[in-house]
Formats: C-alpha cells, sequence, structure tokens
C-alpha cells in the first residue's frame, strides 16, 4: 500500500535520529552485555514456571551429573568452568533434553545462562553420525550469532564431530553445496535465502530449533515474518525453544505465535534499589565550580573507582581533558565508540587500568562494574522536558539490594537545577544530603 514504504522511511529516520539522541540500539546493548559478561548474574528470585502439561512431574536438576549427558560434553563443561546449573538452567535443561523433546519459551535477564543452557541442548540432541544441518539458531545480527557461535566451540570443544555454520551475510557458499555441518547459527534474512531460495538446508530434517533474543530479533523490521516462515516450514516433531531477556506484551505474543505448546520459563530481574547508597548533592555555580568540587571530593576520601556522568559527550570530553591534565588515569566512554572499543573501556577499567571512568547516558547502561564505590553526577540526568530522568537516575546509582555493596553518590548541581534533585528525592522517598565539599568529614 501507499503509506507502507512512507511509515518504514519514517520509523528508519527517527531510528536513526534517536540512537544519536540516546534511543538504546537493543542488538548493540546485547553484544556489550556478551563481550564484558564474566560470570553469572545472580537473582534472588524463584523461578517462575508454567508447564504445558500441569499434571506431569517438575524436574529440576542440582548438578550436570544428573542430565546423563554425552561424557565429552560434560568435559566441555567443566573445561568452561561451570560447577552447577544457573537458577534458570536447573529447570530448564531437563525441559530441553526431556524424551519426547519439548518446547520451551524462556526469559530472563542476560547473563543469567540462557545461551549455554540452548547450546547444551544442541550439542546434545546433534546426531554426529549424520552429515546434515539439524540444530538451527536464529540470531538478530552477525555480531551475535559469531557470540553463540564461540559458546558452541567452546561447549563442543571434545564433541570433535560436532560443527558449527554460520548463515550470515557475506559468508559466501557455492551454488549446490553440500552443507555437512550440523549446527547452523544464523540471521533470519540469510537463512530464509539458504532454506528457500538456495536450497541448501533442508527445513524437514532440523529437529532443534532456537529463536534467541526475540526481543531484539522483533525490534527489528521484517525479522519476525522471516522467523515465521522458517518456523512454519519445521517438521512437527522439531523441539522449538525461544529465549528473551525481557518480556513485553510484544514479545509475548510474537512468541506465543512461533512456538506451539511451550512451557514457560521465567526468572524475574533483580529490582535496583537506593536503600545502600549514600547520596549527596554539591550546589555549584558552574561547570568549573563543579570540576573544583569534584576534586575536593576525590582528595578528600579514600576511593576506590568511580564513574563520573555527564548529560552531554561536550561535557564528557571537557572533563576528560581537564581530569587528564591534572594528572588523573580517566578513560572516557562516549557514543561514538564501537561496541568493541566500549568492551575494551570497560574491561581496562575493571581491571583497574583507569581509576575514573567518565561517560555520557547512552554507554552505561548495564555496566555493572562491582567495585564502583562512588557514582558522580556532573549533570543531573535530565529528559526532554527538563524534568528528572528518575529511571536513568536510579540505573546509575540503585544497587540490586541482595548482592550489591554500599556505595556513595554524588550529585553536582547548579542552583537552578536544585528543584530537580528535590523531586527525585520526593520520587524515590530516599535523603540526598547536601555537603560542603571544603569538608569532607561529613561523609566518613
Ligand atoms: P545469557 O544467555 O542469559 O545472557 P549466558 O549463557 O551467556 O547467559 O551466561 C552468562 C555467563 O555466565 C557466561 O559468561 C557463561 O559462560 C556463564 N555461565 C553460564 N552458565 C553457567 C553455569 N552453569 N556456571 C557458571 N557460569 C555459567
Amino acid at each position: 500500500t501507499a503509506t507502507e514504504p512512507g511509515r518504514a522511511k519514517e520509523r528508519g529516520l527517527s531510528t536513526e535520529s534517536q540512537r544519536e539522541g540516546g534511543r538504546v540500539d537493543l542488538a548493540a546493548n546485547s553484544l556489550l552485555n556478551k563481550l564484558i559478561r564474566q560470570s553469572l548474574v545472580e537473582s534472588s528470585h524463584r523461578v517462575e514456571v508454567l508447564q504445558k502439561d500441569p499434571s506431569s512431574p517438575l524436574y529440576s536438576v542440582k548438578t550436570f551429573e544428573e542430565l546423563r549427558l554425552k561424557e565429552e560434553l560434560l568435559k566441555g563443561i567443566y573445561a568452561m568452568g561451570f560447577n552447577r546449573p544457573s537458577k534458570i538452567q536447573e529447570m530448564a535443561l531437563p525441559m530441553m533434553l526431556a524424551h519426547p523433546p519439548q518446547n520451551l519459551i524462556a526469559q530472563s535477564q542476560s547473563g543469567t545462562g540462557k545461551t549455554a543452557a540452548f547450546v547444551l541442548a544442541m550439542l546434545s540432541r546433534v546426531n554426529v553420525l549424520e552429515l546434515f544441518p539439524q540444530c538451527l539458531c536464529l540470531a538478530p545480527t552477525y555480531e551475535l550469532a559469531l557470540q553463540t557461535g564461540r559458546v558452541v566451540e567452546r561447549m563442543g570443544k571434545f564433541c570433535v564431530d560436532v560443527q558449527v555454520m554460520y548463515a550470515i551475510r557475506g559468508n559466501r557458499i557455492p551454488r549446490g553445496t553440500d552443507i555437512t555441518k550440523q549446527i547452523i547459527i544464523g540471521t533470519p534474512g540469510t537463512v530464509l535465502d539458504w532454506c528457500f531460495k538456495r536450497k541448501l538446508i533442508d527445513l524437514t530434517k532440523i529437529h532443534v530449533f532456537v529463536l534467541d533474543e526475540a526481543d531484539v530479533m522483533i525490534d527489528t523490521q521484517g525479522f519476525s515474518d522471516q522467523s515465521i516462515r522458517i518456523q512454519r516450514a519445521l517438521p512437527s516433531e522439531c523441539q522449538m525453544l525461544l529465549f528473551s531477556a525481557t518480556f513485553e506484551d510484544s514479545v509475548w505474543q510474537f512468541a506465543e505465535r512461533i512456538i506451539p505448546d511451550p512451557n514457560v520459563i521465567k526468572l524475574r530481574k533483580e529490582e535496583l534499589t537506593l536503600n545502600n547508597i549514600r547520596q549527596y548533592y554539591v550546589l555549584c555555580e558552574n561547570r568549573k565550580d563543579k570540576y573544583q568540587a569534584l576534586c575536593n571530593i576525590y582528595g578528600g576520601i579514600t576511593i576506590g573507582q568511580a564513574i563520573i556522568f555527564c548529560q552531554t559527550r561536550r561535557n564528557a570530553k571537557w572533563l576528560t581533558v581537564e581530569m587528564m591534565q591534572d594528572g588523573h588515569q580517566v578513560s572516557l566512554l562516549s557514543g561514538e565508540l564501537t561496541v568493541e572499543q566500549r568492551a575494551s573501556i570497560i574491561q581496562r577499567f575493571r581491571d583497574g587500568k583507569e581509576k575514573v571512568l567518565i561517560t555520557t547516558n547512552v554507554c552505561a547502561r548495564g555496566i555493572d562494574v562491582k567495585q564502583v564505590t562512588i557514582v558522580v553526577n556532573f549533570d543531573l540526568p535530565i529528559n526532554q522536558a527538563q524534568e528528572p530522568d528518575y529511571e536513568t537516575y536510579l540505573h546509575r546509582i540503585g544497587r540490586t539490594g541482595r548482592f550489591g555493596k554500599k556505595g556513595l553518590a554524588f550529585n553536582m548541581i547548579e542552583v537552578d537545577k536544585l528543584p530537580l534533585l528535590m523531586k527525585i528525592q520526593d520520587h524515590f522517598n530516599s535523603s540526598i544530603k547536601q555537603l560542603d565539599p571544603e569538608d569532607m568529614d561529613e561523609i566518613e
């Protein structure tokens, strides 16, 4: 219809401009998360399970041995340093490995062990004697597909006869090639092409279908429909698995369309709280003044590591230069960097190579750097309506109640911004004390 291209264009345009203005690029964020993730994310919530057949017994496992995996697969798991299943894996693995196979929709935040779980399921279901694609995993981007592939390669290190192939743009396969690899990981468009146009993959022979990062997938135009077209061509006995870090209604609707008769597993996210954070503010006249206050704080207390947030890239850059000139070791995390560059800056910071990380809003979501003791709002987070951005404030400063350590937060405030700070204080019903930057004794 006439309106379609217009609308698509409009959407494309707004995505571009919003990205500059702070729209979260879901795929990039997800990749960053994977690149910097080193261990499991904990949660104090219980896993919620909704069984397709509520009367069948519910199995959970506390060890990998209980799963009766192939010896070489178990070896791979231990070689990765996994001692026991994560919270979500305890429930998901028995369902995924059950006979007959069961379908599953699983939602839990990034870092809780979803990828490891479905990689294990794919590896354990491959028949190594058969040399054709048997497991198909869809991912939203080339980079995310590669990340999953690397997990397959690590976990399958001792499964020497299992091989992976990437159905991603740029991986050119000559016409008539007979694909002998058992696990295919790819993006919906290319997979569709390989299946229907080029007939490289016979979908009727797939027995495990994984749709990873469903929330990112539906955020990308065309991917939902392409995924559904692929799914429709699978045999009815194919096991279908869907994973998502978040679960808005749109994800749920998509999940229900694409996964027949699913079991559902959910793990709620740990809430952020300001309870164990001491919050202060310093009244300042201008940017220079803010910087002076920052130096006083910095000199006045023993600081492990600090993250400093600025509202604009320009401010962040300015502050970085000032601090460097004063001999501080700082690094700047800014929106114009590639995901890989960001990951490497965060990694250096984690390793303690720099003590201060200066950043803007866009980059900092989802970074959890445990050893950070101080967060500084060099500028308050403010939205376009010039109102406080409460959510961002909480994300910058809050910690998860049970696992987070105590922390300190400082807000550098121009006098005219004081009412906004008071709104933040009221909103969270938590006190933010005024601090005389000349007198640090108040803090400790
Ligand atoms: P998700 O897919 O939910 O983001 P991952 O499967 O990528 O989570 O796991 C997050 C991190 O935890 C990875 O570094 C992974 O190697 C590790 N991990 C996964 N399962 C376990 C486990 N059972 N024990 C220890 N570490 C694990």
